[in-house]
């Protein structure tokens, strides 16, 4: 009995990546504090703005029993130099319409049109990252339900999935492997997007801030001396 659309509205073939200097200037980064997942380099490099981030911690901890989620949207791109891949989450859309429970969180049919006209609308040149959801009291790792999702409705290589813990305040991103696979125990940190020298924002306990951005930012800072 599934009532869930398999239309992958999102899933426009041939989205191409915008060819872009990847931002790691202006940027810190966030690892996971376990060693065994920092070993891991992450398959894709997670831009997020300052404002991003802010407004799904805001929205993961306005209800801390049921899980509640919603879109990452912003840009695809590719650096124009090494031609790493990188996405660069900067638009937040939190999901109004969802069936929400203590048990999952889902999408239907009704919010993902409604979603995907608005950004259409007020966002034409940006695309479908990927998706946020919360796991009150639960930890964060994927479900058997968020890896259907996940492959469902954002099976493109770059889309990406962030779950967070808000009573802990814990976070990490599930991130497509190169075979395609994702790792449901283990995720990933991000790049928070400072916009210089702005103080860091990022807040999750399970993350640290990682030694080779802290240092790239001092050099930076006794070079304009
Ligand atoms: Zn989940």
């Amino acid at each position: 009995m599934n009532i869930y659309p398999r239309v992958k509205l999102f899933d426009k073939p041939g989205i191409k990546p915008q060819h872009s200097r990847i931002p790691i200037h202006n940027a810190l980064r966030w690892e996971p504090a376990n060693e065994e997942m920092q070993r891991v380099q992450p398959p894709l490099s997670i831009f997020v703005t300052q404002n991003a981030y802010v407004r799904m911690c805001a929205h993961a901890g306005s209800d801390l029993d049921n899980e509640v989620g919603g879109w990452m949207a912003g840009k695809y791109c590719r650096d124009s130099l090494h031609g790493t891949p990188f996405i660069v989450v900067d638009t937040v859309l939190p999901a109004v319409y969802t069936e929400q429970g203590a048990a999952h969180l889902t999408f239907t049919g009704d919010t993902q049109v409604a979603l995907h006209n608005h950004l259409e609308e007020h966002y034409p040149n940006k695309v479908f990252l990927g998706w946020y959801h919360t796991h009150p009291r639960m930890g964060v790792f994927f479900s058997a339900w968020d890896l259907w999702l996940h492959q469902n409705f954002f099976p493109e290589a770059w889309q990406v999935a962030l779950v967070i813990e808000p009573h802990q305040s814990v976070g990490g991103f599930f991130i497509r492997k190169p075979d395609g696979t994702i790792d449901q125990r283990s995720y990933f940190g991000f790049y928070e997007l400072t916009n210089r020298r702005q103080r860091s924002v990022v807040f999750w306990k399970n993350l640290q801030p990682a030694w080779d951005s802290i240092e790239f930012d001092e050099e930076e800072e006794s070079e304009e001396v």
